[in-house]
């Protein structure tokens, strides 16, 4: 159509015309329409100009990502030594360490950075954030617990223990220095499965304000295969780092029962783990504020070497609780709960051989029973009920278990 209209304007600018008005009349015309044409097609040019510039980007994107995705990975290393501007010792994650140069676009490194290397040359191409050097902290659970003393039911001895050994050294060094001990490192506390030395554990750290790094044994030997003699080593770097602090092993018997012979190669791995925590039990000072709770159902199999004086030499025995003290446990489970014509003696007295685990789960069985019946309060029948049921659950894990 654009074309069109030049011709006409040729066209009509050759054309002899008598009446000059008329020809003005007609090239004023053209002019409008040709202006308006020139306004549409400096659109269009800016609209694909636009779009190509797009376009433009979209391939480059494209290619260097296509570029990265061809790219071998780069590796992660730390800087252990500068040597000079374009050399560095590097240390790579499995401990070899390298001698390699450092690119020109890389500047200000110093020991500790954390860089990128290439895989084949091992030259630093790229410094990075710095990655916390010790991993420990994915694999084992750092707190700062919430747990009261008024929490746990019973106890009173254990709690008297625990505040002895681990709370006193760590609220009052100078009390030891002056008198002129050594505090205990640690403690062991030994008695079946959920009895509160979680628990214990937890408050303890709460009342001393301390970091509460949490291990289990059994995960140490199992899921790090080949690492957890390492892992505990930076387990303890990492108390020192956040302490005063309690490093809480539970399950301590998978990590520290004695052993007959240690042929095969988990066998191995178990002992050199267990090595490297007695290395690090005698490596830190009595009053260092790093103190070490073991946790144990299993006291009859634990190697000695682990309770010998000066590692966790303090045994605190927390077993099943009696009358008095399932009343307390018991106290405060329900202490939130809304109770109607409760006997409370009763209750004790049909829980004979319940850890305070089973009281709580009793509690919670008795709540449910509540709920399934429409009721917002709890009632004698809903506990022994859920009495029988935490009993059955038990017998019936057993069998699960033995057969
Ligand atoms: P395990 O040997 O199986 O690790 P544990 O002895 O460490 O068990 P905990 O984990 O401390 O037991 O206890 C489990 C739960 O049972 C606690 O979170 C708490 O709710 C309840 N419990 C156990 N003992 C007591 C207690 N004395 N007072 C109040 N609650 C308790």
């Amino acid at each position: 159509m654009a074309k069109n209209e030049a011709k006409k304007i040729v066209f009509s600018e050759t054309v002899e015309t008598t009446d000059p008005e008329l020809e003005n009349k007609a090239l004023q015309n053209t002019l409008e329409k040709m202006e308006q044409e020139n306004t549409l097609l400096n659109h269009t040019l800016n609209r694909l100009e636009e779009e190509s510039s797009m376009l433009r980007e979209l391939f480059n994107n494209t290619n260097t990502e296509l570029n990265n995705l061809k790219k071998p990975a780069l590796l992660v290393a730390e800087i252990t030594n500068i040597v000079d501007q374009n050399k560095a010792i590097i240390k790579l994650p499995n401990g070899n360490k390298f001698y390699c140069y450092i690119a020109k676009e890389v500047k200000n490194l110093v020991s500790g950075d954390s860089v990128l290397v290439d895989q084949k040359s091992l030259n630093i191409v790229e410094k990075i954030a710095l990655i916390s050097n010790s991993e420990v902290e994915k694999y084992v659970i750092v707190e700062k617990p919430q747990e009261d003393w008024k929490e746990i039911g019973g106890l009173k001895k254990e709690i008297q223990e625990i505040k002895e050994v681990i709370e006193l050294p760590l609220k009052n060094k100078a009390l030891f220095e002056r008198v002129g001990i050594q505090p205990p490192k640690g403690a062991l506390l030994y008695g079946p499965p959920g009895t509160g030395k979680t628990l214990l554990a937890k408050a303890v750290a709460k009342s001393t304000d301390a970091t509460f790094i949490q291990v289990v044994g059994s995960e140490l030997v199992q899921k790090f295969i080949g690492e957890g003699a390492k892992l505990v080593k930076e387990i303890f770097e990492l108390a020192r780092k956040k302490a005063p602090s309690i490093v809480f092993i539970d399950e301590l018997d998978s990590l520290a029962a004695t052993r007959m012979d240690t042929g095969t190669s988990g066998e191995r791995e178990v002992n050199r783990t267990f090595m490297q925590l007695l290395a690090e039990m005698d490596g830190f000072k009595h009053l260092d504020d790093v103190k070490i709770i073991g946790a144990t159902n299993r006291l009859d199999i634990l190697d000695p070497a682990i309770i010998r004086p000066g590692r966790l030499d303090r045994l605190i025995e927390v077993g099943l609780p009696d009358d008095e003290g399932r009343a307390e446990i018991f106290k405060v489970h329900n202490k939130k709960m809304n109770l109607k014509g409760v006997n409370t003696k009763e209750i004790i007295a049909n829980t004979n051989g319940f850890s305070g685990a089973e009281i709580r789960a009793m509690c919670t069985e008795a709540g449910f029973f509540a709920i399934r019946e429409n009721r917002d309060h709890v009632t004698q029948q809903d506990f022994l009920g859920a009495i029988e049921k935490v009993r059955f659950d038990e017998v019936d894990d057993e069998e699960k278990l033995f057969g």
